[in-house]
């Protein structure tokens, strides 16, 4: 695609010499990982894919050698020491490239990693009757300011960067600027000059990344499903223990556990939907400390496991397969028991009985099987 332009005159500025203390984040924000990359990667790719180049970045003095690791490799890259104000930095940038000064450049923040090349050729293309210009968006929601009502929205704007310049005038602008300390933007430095800065139009992608929820979850998270199934043998002097509730039946299910086969069920519906593994292997049969052992602590453990994983169970469907007892009075005790478990209501709870029209195991009454399947959605964030 670059083949097809003309060499570009326009070189870029990362500025990324912020502590970026909000993020929460053990590294500088600007060198943390968002989407797989570092920020500040992600920046020099989007420029370096529009043709632009040199691409100085500006860092903190102590961060220049970390930033020559995750930036090696780059064509065209400098990496320069930046001060403790951002104008500070971006002179420092802007006094890097003095001695072969390119026609304009592009100034931008290293926490704003989605940098969309139309909005790179918009800037150029102003450029060409504007000595500057700034990608500005519309303020959507209504304003008000505390005392004195409604801000009218339409004399408003969001202004993001890249902020694109001649090189000379900014450069001039950011040698004489005087203050207040730092400078919000460089669109401030250029009009304190007395510089043209004209409006184009900017993009949602171009947000700034700023706190700690931005960098957690980038990719999007859908609902699983696992599905359990179990058997166990009926046998004369056992408890019958089905979902957490003892029924009185003349046979009981026979386990290393209490053998509460729909639980078993269950507990591996929920394992599976988080690709955790299955029961056995959270709770081998040969562990002495499982030996008739209630069932509802290898359900609960399945389910604090899908919580650390991001997830709660959103509802479980439970289908138990025997001739007797009859299920459907022990029901209602089922399904709460089930729910107290799980966390949810008993509404997300489902429990069903079938027989096998006494064909097969269940059908000759040798034992109870079970089947199940559990959906699990991914927590809210402010949930987890
Ligand atoms: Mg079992």
């Amino acid at each position: 695609m670059s083949d097809l332009r003309p060499p570009s005159p326009a070189a870029a500025i990362v500025v990324a010499a912020g502590k970026g203390l909000r993020a929460g984040t053990a590294l500088p924000k600007q060198f943390a990982p968002w989407r797989g990359k570092p920020l500040v990667l992600h920046c020099v790719e989007a420029f370096a894919r529009a043709g632009i180049k040199p691409i100085v970045v500006v860092v903190a003095p102590d961060q220049i050698d970390h930033a020559r690791v995750l930036l090696a490799g780059i064509e065209g890259l400098r990496i320069e020491p930046g001060g403790v104000m951002r104008q500070e930095s971006v002179r420092a940038g802007l006094q890097a490239l003095a001695g072969d000064p390119p026609t304009s450049v592009l100034i931008h923040d290293g926490a704003r990693p989605a940098l969309p090349a139309t909005v790179i050729d918009r800037l150029l293309i102003a450029l060409e009757t504007a000595s500057g210009a700034i990608p500005v968006l519309p303020v959507v929601d209504s304003l008000h300011r505390e005392g004195s009502g409604r801000v009218a929205r339409e004399e408003l704007h969001r202004v993001q960067t890249p902020q694109a310049f001649h090189f000379a005038d900014i450069l001039a602008a950011h040698r004489s600027w005087m203050g207040p300390p730092d400078a919000g933007d460089d669109a401030e430095v250029a009009r304190a000059a007395g510089l043209e800065v004209a409006l184009v139009e900017g993009d949602e992608a171009l947000r700034k990344v700023t706190f700690a929820a931005d960098f957690s979850q980038p990719a999007p998270r859908w609902p699983r499903s696992g599905t359990g199934f179990d058997v166990h043998r009926l046998a004369e002097g056992e408890e019958l223990w089905l979902c957490g509730v003892k029924l009185e039946h003349t046979r009981g299910l026979v386990g290393h556990s209490d053998a509460d086969v729909a639980l078993h069920a269950v507990t591996d519906a929920v394992l599976g939907a988080v690709a955790a593994g299955d029961i056995g292997e959270h709770f081998p049969p040969s562990d002495p400390r499982w030996r008739g052992a209630a069932s509802h602590a290898f359900l609960a453990h399945a389910v604090a496991l899908a919580r650390e994983r991001g997830y709660e169970v959103g509802n479980v469907d439970l289908t138990i397969v025997c001739e007797a007892p009859r299920i459907g009075p022990h029901r209602p005790a089922m399904r709460a028991a089930l729910s107290a478990i799980l966390g949810t209501g008993i509404d997300a709870v489902s429990v069903k009985a079938t027989t096998t029209e006494r064909l097969g195991f269940t059908g000759r009454g040798e034992g109870i099987a079970a089947q199940a399947i559990a959906t699990l959605i991914p927590l809210d964030e402010g949930n987890s």
